[in-house]
């Protein structure tokens, strides 16, 4: 197998792009991929701040290195969801990454800010963990970034989870969701910070080898609640069929973001009012965090 660039031995196969690379040029292509998304929905500027929300996992952590090295001017921010040694673990590797690139780091625990860490938080509200951790993090992503001047939060979604995604609300025809499913969510309100997703042009299996060969340390346990979510069902669905026809995955997402989306968005847009408890956005009068916080402060 030959590198499509140099015709060197390649290291990598990209069955859905018909090519081959060695360790160099598959970096060089893998931040040209990060350089096209940022271009292609005009994510951030050179001069604006990026806050990267890193998890400690492959993902995360490959976007925060390809961002520093490309010269943004790129913080960490890590959520602390107290999830026993999983949390501990992987706020170690993204100090370590932190630490090694003299970055900025930002930490924001979650059971300060709910009044109690997410396991608690499943047993207080009897809901599945996710929809608490989820609805946190999406909260303090943007209050972190609000307070710390941050214009734009970058996350680490790939190809992979942006599929499954797709197929989970295309599956139940959640057609409020759709219209949200993009890489690069605009600000609609002063309180609203622009949400990007650099990586969603790259595979989950191109993200593990960027991360290998930069040779970046990171957490490759998955979260204990992540076990029997309907995300990896969907992952398992969509990898079958990618193994079946390549580039499926790619099609179905980027078909859906340049034919289908549009058709779902809603002429009239959404309301945000302001939170009466906290001042963040809301559809509502006080927000869905807010409320979570006083139902883990009822149930303790
Ligand atoms: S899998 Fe773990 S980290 Fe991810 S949303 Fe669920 S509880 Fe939170
Ligand atoms: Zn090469
Ligand atoms: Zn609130």
């Amino acid at each position: 197998m030959k590198c499509r660039k140099c015709g060197g031995t390649a290291v990598l196969e990209l069955r859905r792009h018909n090519a081959a690379f060695c360790e160099t040029d598959f970096v060089e292509f893998f931040r040209n991929q990060v350089r096209e998304a940022i271009r292609r929905h005009r994510m951030f500027d050179r001069d604006e701040r990026v806050l990267v929300a890193v998890s400690g996992g492959k993902d995360s952590l490959a976007l925060w290195d390809v961002l520093l090295d490309e010269g943004y001017r790129a913080s960490g921010l890590y959520l602390d969801l107290g999830i026993f040694d999983y949390s501990v673990e992987s706020r170690a590797k993204c100090e370590t990454f932190a630490a090694a690139r003299h970055a900025e780091l930002l930490v924001v625990s979650v059971a300060e800010t709910v009044g109690a860490p997410v396991p608690v938080i499943k047993e207080a509200t009897r809901r599945p963990p996710c929809s608490g951790c989820g609805l946190s993090k999406r909260y303090l992503m943007n209050r972190a970034a609000l307070e710390h001047e941050f214009p734009v939060v970058a996350t680490g979604h790939n190809l992979d989870d942006e599929a499954a995604t797709l197929f989970g609300s295309v599956m139940h025809w959640q057609t409020d969701a759709l219209p949200r499913q993009s890489p690069a969510l605009a600000s609609t309100h002063p309180k609203l910070v622009r949400r990007v997703k650099p990586l969603y042009r790259l595979s989950e299996r191109e993200t593990a080898a960027f991360a290998f060969v930069r040779k970046i340390d990171y957490i490759v346990e998955e979260c204990p609640f992540a076990k029997g979510a309907t995300s990896i069902q969907h992952k398992e669905i969509l990898n079958r069929m990618e193994d079946a026809s390549p580039g499926a995955k790619h099609n179905f997402l980027f078909g859906f973001l340049e034919k289908a989306r549009p058709a779902f968005e809603r002429a009239e847009a959404v309301t945000l009012n302001e939170c009466a408890r906290c001042g963040q956005v809301t559809t509502g009068t006080v927000c869905a965090f807010c409320k979570l916080s006083d139902q883990v402060k009822r149930a303790r």
